[in-house]
């Protein structure tokens, strides 16, 4: 598995010349065919292929509107709450093309435009297949459909300022408000993503940002008073502040890909605990959901 740094990636099956572009995926037209090894991995470098995990026409998650989600393989974070833990390693998806995705959110145009939606790219991580995700990006947005990231923010540093200009939106989770915390739920370290908030605060991109409460891992006063005033420092651009109540629907995902959930017996927050929380960050004067 790749560090989600170096782009490395290893395709399952990981022997043979030949790859097969299904797996598994919802919504796909019609399969790739099998390339060669060689030619997936320059496909790959060019983002003319990626690695599929799903996709969702959803409404009111996700963004504004009627949203076309489109969840990207591949995850550098281990978060221990992840609910699609299937999509961490470059293994479960479809192949699929970048004309053939472009064209299959084009088509949903008219119903953005009634929703006010759009497409949102999420994961996984969209920002671990960088190159295919970057022109995905650029073509929906030239054709005037509304575009949102679905981030960590972790490896926010790969988006370059012209990137940035195709993406309309940003919904950036913020799990832990300092190092020690972070590292005991993603397995890795906070500063990019606080370094890749500061960068969207200075060019003053729409923001929504996502927080999970989870007893016993996220909740303590000191760490949501932290998560608050990380979201504080960004108040000029950030439009909205998602709490989440931890819940553990992901549990069954986990075993059945045998691995290790620590939250089987962690229960979901108060409602009442949910509120308290959200009234830390109100009482910063954030918008919050
Ligand atoms: S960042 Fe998202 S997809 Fe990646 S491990 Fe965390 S919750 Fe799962």
């Amino acid at each position: 598995m790749a560090d989600g740094i170096t782009g490395v990636v290893t395709l399952s099956p990981e022997s043979g010349e030949r790859v097969r572009g299904v797996a598994a995926g919802l919504g796909v037209d019609h399969a790739l065919d099998e390339i060669t090894r060689p030619e997936l991995m320059e496909a790959r470098r060019t983002g003319d292929i990626a690695l599929v995990h799903s996709w969702e026409l959803v409404t009111a998650v996700d963004g504004p509107g009627t949203r076309m989600t489109m969840f990207m393989s591949g995850c550098p974070l281990r978060c221990q709450y992840c609910h699609n833990p299937d999509t961490m390693e470059m293994k479960t998806g479809t192949l699929e093309r970048v004309d053939d995705v472009v064209t299959r959110i084009k088509r949903y145009k008219p119903i953005f435009r009634a929703s006010g939606g759009g497409l949102t790219i999420s994961g996984g991580e969209p920002l671990f297949q960088i190159a295919f995700t970057r022109r995905v990006l650029k073509e929906v947005h030239d054709a005037g459909i509304h575009t949102t990231i679905d981030t960590s923010g972790f490896l926010g540093s790969r988006l370059r300022d012209e990137d940035l200009d195709n993406i309309d939106l940003v919904l950036m989770d913020v799990k832990s408000g300092d190092e020690e915390t972070y590292q005991r739920v993603t397995r890795r370290q906070l500063q990019p993503t606080l370094d890749f908030g500061d960068r969207l605060n200075r060019i003053g991109k729409p923001v929504w940002i996502r927080f999970v409460l989870v007893p016993g891992l996220t909740d303590s006063a000191e760490n949501v008073e932290n998560v608050a005033s990380i979201v504080e420092r960004w108040k000029s651009n950030v439009e909205r502040v998602e709490v989440l109540p931890f819940h553990n629907m992901g549990k069954d995902k986990w075993e059945g890909l045998d691995m290790t959930y620590h939250l089987a017996d962690t229960k979901p927050p108060r409602p009442e605990d949910v509120e308290k929380v959200r009234d830390v960050f109100r009482a910063k004067g954030l918008e919050v959901y």
